[in-house]
């Protein structure tokens, strides 16, 4: 069943390192609103009428949204869209707007059954050196209120790699998630974009780039303790323990339909890819004049397989051949010929159909998917 994305493209401050496509201006907040609310309007038929199984408000930062205004969203998805009666439907929040209060009425007045709450860390070290908005104490009480709230469901992102979190430090972020018995674990390792902060100044030379050996550590440090909790490692970046694998996420890396509202956001319908214009004054400004302001491109067969490899291969259910097989005998002969030299090698095995990486495999993820792709 397919998935909803609304994407919300506000934050308090831009972090170092970060180049999702967001304001830090809340200016034209109200107008954004009234944009998605039209565009949903618009996209109603893109899915075909069939039932949301999971609705993810990303972002951007989500949680900045009134509860009146996630009323409204809501009210318009529904009244637009069948939802499954156990659909997961995730807010992503950050710390520092998750007060008591707003858990509770995100509760009262929100069918919200999942949070994504952006920790990051829990060193205040870590914090001020990303530009993350929220402290330490933020982090650390928030999850005790969303579970006090009821959010059984949570999610909390955390970031490894970077300069100043120690090897020490790393370990205490994962107890104090362990402790708090998350059941649901994305932990990503610190990139380099461009056109943000920590960009510039790697280019600049004022910054070292990513410690690989450190980030290594820190992954292999992850995937152990991670398996001593419970949790199991179902895609490179995400752990949960057992029933709490992410719907929303799970079937974009199945290859599941999606629809994307919002500045930037990206649709799939299993053929062609659309993505909104990511930027909020066009946006606003399209949607008034009831246009809905995106560009498509229809998946060449070859691109269609290089997506399955590589978002298949990062997963725990690894490439599948039969899907494979589906999309043309050239590229199951072509898979079966290329993943020769990673059995050899030990970082790929083959279980019945099913080819999925080794643990030594995973650190190697998008290297060796890239070794598969065809033209
Ligand atoms: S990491 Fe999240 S909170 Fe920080 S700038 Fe990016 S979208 Fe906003």
């Amino acid at each position: 069943m397919p998935g909803l994305y609304l994407h919300v493209p506000f934050c308090k401050q831009a972090c170092h390192y970060c180049n999702f496509h967001f304001s830090t201006s809340l200016r034209h907040k109200k107008e954004l609103v009234a944009a998605l609310l039209n565009e949903l309007e618009w996209q109603r038929d893109f899915l075909g009428g069939a039932a949301l199984s999971s609705i993810y408000l990303g972002g951007g930062t989500p949680s900045l949204l009134e509860i009146g205004e996630l009323e409204q969203i809501f009210s318009k998805i529904t009244a637009l869209h069948r939802v499954a009666p156990d659909a997961e439907i995730t807010l992503e929040a950050n710390p520092d707007d998750l007060t008591l209060e707003k858990l509770n009425a995100l509760r009262q007045h929100t069918p919200v059954n999942r949070l994504s709450i952006g920790i990051q860390s829990f060193s205040d070290e870590d914090l001020r050196w990303m530009n993350r908005a929220h402290t330490a104490t933020h982090a650390q009480d928030c999850l005790r209120d969303a579970l006090g709230a009821g959010f059984d469901s949570l999610t909390v992102d955390l970031i490894y790699g970077s300069p100043t979190t120690s090897d020490a430090q790393w370990a205490e972020n994962l107890r104090r998630v362990f402790d708090f018995g998350i059941p649901h674990l994305s932990c990503y390792c610190l990139t380099v974009e461009e056109g943000t902060a920590l960009g510039a100044w790697v280019r600049k030379g004022q910054q070292l780039p990513v410690d690989e050996e450190k980030a290594a550590r820190q992954f292999e440090y992850l995937m152990e303790a991670a398996a001593t909790h419970g949790y199991e490692h179902y895609e490179i970046s995400n752990f949960a323990v057992p029933e709490h694998y992410a719907r929303h996420n799970s079937s974009y890396w199945r290859g599941e339909p999606y629809l994307g509202i919002g500045p930037s956001a990206h649709s799939f319908d299993g053929y062609s890819r659309q993505w909104n214009v990511a930027n909020n004054a066009h946006y606003i400004k399209a949607l008034a004049n009831n246009q809905v302001p995106y560009e498509r491109e229809t998946l060449t067969p070859a691109q269609r397989f290089n997506e399955y490899v590589m978002t298949s291969l990062r997963t725990i259910w690894g490439a599948d051949m039969d899907v494979i097989r589906g999309m043309g005998g050239r590229f199951a002969v072509h898979f079966e010929r290329a993943s020769k030299v990673f059995l050899e090698r030990g970082v790929m095995e083959r279980v019945g159909e099913h080819y999925r990486l080794t643990r030594t495999g995973k650190f190697l993820a998008d290297g060796i998917a890239a070794d598969f792709f065809c033209e």
